[in-house]
């Protein structure tokens, strides 16, 4: 039988891309070569390390902050298995919803890895005998896989990437974490509130630097208040792992001192690649570019028209939802409509405590730009909500127009950050002005109404409760 579609990779970008293509009536494949469906995000990227960040989060918020509510507890221990099994858990339950979903949309799934042998054909090798699919038109959605220099001697036991760091039976005495960027702070910060020592090397001079810096400096305090140390301008030149430990390597910049640190783990989080092993573009002239993401144009179409790329697999931001928007958009084009995606509203979250979340514009992209500009400011430190959940830390930030006040940024570190920023992408998506913000009503006492006061601020100075 010859599809409409098949699909290749059935992470968010992939499994979405086959839902919406057989909501629109075409005959769909879903070809993932794991056993498991979901992808990096359900099995071991976004679902597992926000089940550990709130495990770690009600421990620490037991041991730390319980007290001052007036609730006293003895006797307080993480039981480390019983953590990664209800994180197993709430993994198994997500996929066991994504396999249901491919039935309920009559999507035939096929496990193992697919190759193109020709731009309408691909071999699956299953555990079983291979099979040959053909179909008229495919979404590659092969996403990416960890960045491992060679001098890093990756053995998954002491060196590890953010995969074995969601499964560590133990609790670390101490944790070397390479790259401070989202998910080294938030794998970080898991092990670090469980009482491992943690260590983030970083070769920038600031975390994060896509977000508001503002922004992640008031998250690396949050940090370093909990006892996590970072070293900035430093780089790695190899990591040696031992039986039972890990010897770092590093200097700092403008220095020739090699610097040594131990630690019982060493997590590489350096950035993802592209991943597009034995996919076979090379049997069909599908061209990638010097990062090794595939080529597309506009209509995320790659170089044979009726072969789409999307999700981490091409150009943009490595993010479950970017990936599941492409998803959508290929499906909708390849059915003749005519769907958008805004990139500059794709909104950014570090899922730490206080989180950090952006959308829009930093100001250095602002200026950058040569676009005038004004902004606003309100700490969640002067909001009463903040004040009765003891949330106090962060702030919200709204950049916006100088002469036309249209919101052009929202940048928030604080409580719920994540979730507040869908304020941010609403107002944005329907050109919101500041004044426009200031004007809505915000239940009291909510987190939000610190977005509704960085408008008041930025539009005349005229917040109220500051
Ligand atoms: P993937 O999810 O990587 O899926 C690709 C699938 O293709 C895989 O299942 C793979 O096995 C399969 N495949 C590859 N090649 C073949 C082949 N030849 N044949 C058959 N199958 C193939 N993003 C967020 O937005 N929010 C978060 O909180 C977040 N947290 C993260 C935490 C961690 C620790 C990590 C590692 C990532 C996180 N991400 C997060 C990023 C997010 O997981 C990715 O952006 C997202 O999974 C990309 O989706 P995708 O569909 O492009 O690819």
């Amino acid at each position: 039988m010859k599809y409409d579609v098949a699909v290749i990779g059935a992470g968010p970008g992939g499994y979405v891309a086959a839902i919406r293509c057989a909501q629109l009536g075409m005959k769909t494949a879903l070809v993932e070569k794991y056993n498991s469906l979901g992808g990096t995000c359900l099995n071991v990227g976004c679902i597992p390390s926000k089940a550990l960040l709130d495990s770690s989060e009600h421990y620490f918020a037991a041991k730390e902050k319980f007290s001052i509510h007036g609730i006293n507890l003895s006797n307080l221990s993480v039981d480390m298995p019983k953590m990664i099994q209800r994180k197993n858990e709430v993994v198994s339950q997500t996929v066991k919803g994504i396999e249901y979903l491919m039935k309920k949309n009559n999507i035939d799934v096929f496990h193992g890895h697919a190759t193109f042998s020709d731009a309408y054909s691909i071999n699956i090798q299953t555990s079983g005998d291979p099979i040959h699919l053909e179909s008229h038109k495919f979404i590659i959605a092969t996403g990416s896989k960890p960045m491992m220099p060679e001098a890093f001697n990756y053995d998954k036991k002491r060196v590890i990437t953010s995969t074995e760091a969601l499964s560590i039976q133990e609790i670390p005495g101490k944790m070397i974490v390479i790259g401070g960027g989202v998910i080294g702070l938030e794998l970080g910060s898991v092990y670090a509130r469980l009482g491992t020592k943690v260590e983030v090397i970083e070769f920038m001079d600031t975390l994060v630097p896509s977000m508001d810096g503002e922004c992640v400096r008031e998250l690396q305090k949050s940090m370093q208040k909990m006892g996590v140390v970072f070293h900035l301008n430093a780089q790695v030149t190899r990591v040696e792992p031992k039986k039972k430990s890990v010897s770092v390597y590093f200097k700092l910049k403008g220095t020739e001192e090699e610097i040594t640190m131990d630690a019982d783990y060493c997590l590489v989080s350096i950035g993802r690649k592209p991943y597009t092993e034995k996919l076979g573009l090379e049997n069909i002239g599908i061209e990638t570019d010097a990062k090794g993401k595939i080529k597309v144009n506009d209509y995320l179409q790659t170089s044979i028209p009726s072969i789409y790329a999307i999700g981490d697999v091409v150009q943009g931001p490595m993010l479950a939802h970017k990936a599941e928007e492409e998803g959508v958009f290929v499906a909708e084009i390849m059915a003749g409509q005519k769907p958008h995606i805004n990139y500059n509203l794709i909104p950014n979250v570090i899922y730490t405590w206080p989180e950090v979340a952006g959308v829009g514009q930093t100001e250095p992209q602002l200026k950058a730009a040569g676009i005038p500009y004004k902004s606003g400011k309100f700490p969640f430190k002067a909001l009463g909500r903040s004040r009765a959940s003891m949330d106090t830390e962060g702030l919200v930030k709204i950049l916006c127009h100088a002469q036309t006040d249209e919101i052009l940024g929202v940048h928030i570190t604080g409580a719920r950050a994540a979730d507040l920023i869908a304020e941010g992408v609403t107002l944005m998506e329907f050109r919101a002005s500041a004044e426009d913000a200031c004007r809505m009503s915000h239940a009291h006492p909510t987190y939000s109404e610190a977005i509704k006061e960085a408008a008041l601020a930025a539009t005349a100075n005229r917040a109220i409760h500051i």
